[in-house]
């Protein structure tokens, strides 16, 4: 004769047994930085299998370095070198295609404000010295892109660079790698992360089972935030005039110039712009601070499925439609 407590018990162990092995794996996540354009980077990834996350990261990671490599003008073997030393037809690849494609487009919706041909401008004001000035007119007025002239012909995937121009993607580039780590990270199958280089953050999924919240630095208080907001699936870009400057004489010079004037442009303090990807997000943004807080806002309401914040330089905030009731002000 079989035991029957015995049995109901053996049945209990096995029934626990089942459901032990059964039950999900507990959520982790996994953070990591490395640096990238000249950028601290951070990845977050969420979900179960921590080895698959890492490795979806340390991929993430390579495809940024991969347009960090085309798109840097630092890097002799870059593409964009490439581009800036020939004057001849250069056959490019699809990314550099996009990008420059992207760029047009924002630069004519801005009218110009958005200028992919302002490398020359950059070495000149050099905000990387170790003592940068504030460059003589002449020395400006010099190398200034006739805003009349175009800066790129693209034709088919053949791009001819304007003499006398040097391409600078900095205002662009940054979002295009975040959207690439995105796409690694999706790829992969991972269905929550974060990606930040410095302000340019994009985000897959929500956090966990909330939506991330996202702090948006104060342009005048180092480490502190001006405000909040919750956000699943988007990038959201910040261009401040806080990242890069010097202040010469009380008067603060900044690494986001007006084409027309070859000078730091004056209207905002910054600008943060939610997009479907960052590349868009990227160059929105800084668009939006050339223009200044009024016709910036009018640009980013233009765009389907883009919202934005702008502080202006006297601090009045004005945040567009879609955006309104969505932010925790601190
Ligand atoms: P970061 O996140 O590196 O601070 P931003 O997206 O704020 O970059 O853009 C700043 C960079 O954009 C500058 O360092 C320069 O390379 C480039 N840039 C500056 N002014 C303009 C402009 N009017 N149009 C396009 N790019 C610009
Ligand atoms: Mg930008």
């Amino acid at each position: 004769m079989l035991n029957r407590p015995l049995l109901l018990i053996a049945a209990l162990l096995l029934i626990l047994l089942l459901v032990w092995f059964q039950r999900p794996a507990p959520v982790t996540e996994v953070a990591r930085t490395a640096l990238i354009m000249g950028t601290l980077v951070e990845i977050k990834g969420v979900g179960q299998d921590q080895k698959h996350i890492n490795r979806a990261i340390s991929n993430a990671f390579t495809a940024m370095r991969k347009e960090e490599e085309r798109f840097s003008p630092q890097i002799e073997s870059s593409r964009l070198s490439l581009l800036n030393r020939t004057t001849a037809a250069v056959m490019v690849d699809p990314q550099m295609l996009e990008l420059l494609q992207l760029g047009q487009e924002i630069s004519r919706q801005s009218q110009g404000a958005f200028n992919l041909g302002l490398g020359r401008l950059k070495a000149l004001w050099n905000f990387e010295a170790e003592d940068p000035r504030v460059p003589t007119t002449a020395a400006i007025k010099a190398i200034l892109p006739d805003p009349d002239h175009e800066l790129v012909h693209i034709a088919g995937n053949r791009v001819t660079r304007s003499s006398g121009v040097q391409l600078d993607l900095g205002g662009i580039a940054k979002g295009y790698a975040v959207d690439q780590a995105l796409k690694v990270l999706r790829t992969a199958g991972i269905t929550s992360a974060s990606v930040n280089a410095g302000g340019d953050i994009g985000l897959l999924g929500g956090h966990g089972e909330r939506p991330w919240k996202i702090g948006i630095q104060h342009p005048r208080r180092p480490g502190e935030v001006l405000a909040t907001l919750e956000l699943r699936n988007q990038t959201i870009v910040t261009s401040g005039d806080y990242e890069r400057f010097f202040i010469q004489k009380g008067v603060r010079y900044h690494h986001l110039f007006d084409p027309q004037t070859g000078l730091p442009a004056r209207g905002c303090q910054s600008v943060s712009v939610i997009a479907p990807n960052a590349a868009e997000a990227d160059a929105l943004a800084t668009a939006a601070f050339v223009l200044g807080p009024q016709k910036g806002l009018e640009l980013l309401e233009q765009r389907p499925q883009v919202e934005g914040l702008i502080l202006a330089a006297d601090g009045t905030a004005s945040v567009t439609s879609g955006l309104k009731g969505r932010i925790q002000w601190r």
